[in-house]
């Protein structure tokens, strides 16, 4: 006959198996649903494109008004060089008008430059931060590969376990069970403690020689004086 203390002890490592599988689990499935890495990461993909379309529509501006500025140098030049402004002085006014749109050409054309290298910059930046999602995206996708493995294996684990267990309790009285069950409720999953140097392996008390020797006893059930769970001495 196998002792209740030890078929108890036995329950107890299956239970012990199920919640450490069941924790991994929830630990895979919270790192699954959580990845940090990948929001920021394409968070910074949509910062340096929102960069370059606001360098982009710089650029355009600019463009624009450079474009302005040499037509109103051609249509100065025009009127220069049309014949019908005679007035030597009304001439010179319009040369010395267009030596100052000439001036703020050059300006504006520096700007222009500016404009395409933060462009350039801009692109660059973009470049970066969309391989470094890509990278992240796809060392994401194998740890999932990975984890999904892993919680596959365990979910077998948990079902040949939960069998087992099933099998290791028919023979118990209900009592028993009942007083198993409601103590890993209790005591975060221990229900059952080894003895060892006449110690609780769970709460480190000693155990004095009577109540080792009611825990060595196969057909009965001893306690913990401290933390109350059940004793086996084997
Ligand atoms: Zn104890």
């Amino acid at each position: 006959v196998i002792s209740i203390p030890f078929k108890l002890f036995r329950i107890q490592q299956i239970d012990s198996q199920i919640d450490q599988a069941q924790s991994r689990c929830n630990e895979i499935n919270k790192k699954l649903s959580t990845n940090d890495d990948l929001v920021e990461a394409k968070q910074k993909v949509d910062e340096a494109q929102q960069f370059l379309d606001n360098a982009l529509s710089n650029l355009s501006h600019i463009e624009i008004d450079v474009q302005q500025q040499r037509i109103k140098i051609e249509t100065s030049e025009a009127s220069l060089y049309g014949g019908r402004i005679q007035s030597p002085k009304e001439l010179q006014e319009i040369q010395k008008e267009i030596a100052a749109l000439k001036r703020y050409l050059t300006v504006l054309e520096d700007r222009q430059l500016e404009a395409m290298i933060a462009v350039d910059d801009a692109r660059d930046v973009l470049d970066n931060t969309q391989n470094a999602y890509q990278s992240t995206k796809s060392d994401f996708n194998h740890l999932s590969q990975v984890l999904s493995a892993e919680t596959k294996g365990l979910l077998e684990d948990i079902n040949h376990l939960t069998h087992e267990k099933e099998a290791a309790t028919t023979d118990l009285p209900d009592n028993v069970l009942n007083l198993y069950e409601t103590l890993r409720k209790q005591r975060r999953g221990v229900a059952v403690s080894r003895v060892n140097n006449n110690s609780c392996t769970a709460c480190g008390a000693t155990i004095n020689a009577s109540l080792l020797q009611a825990a060595s006893l196969p057909g009965q059930i001893a306690r913990c004086e401290t933390c109350g769970r059940i004793l086996y001495a084997g």
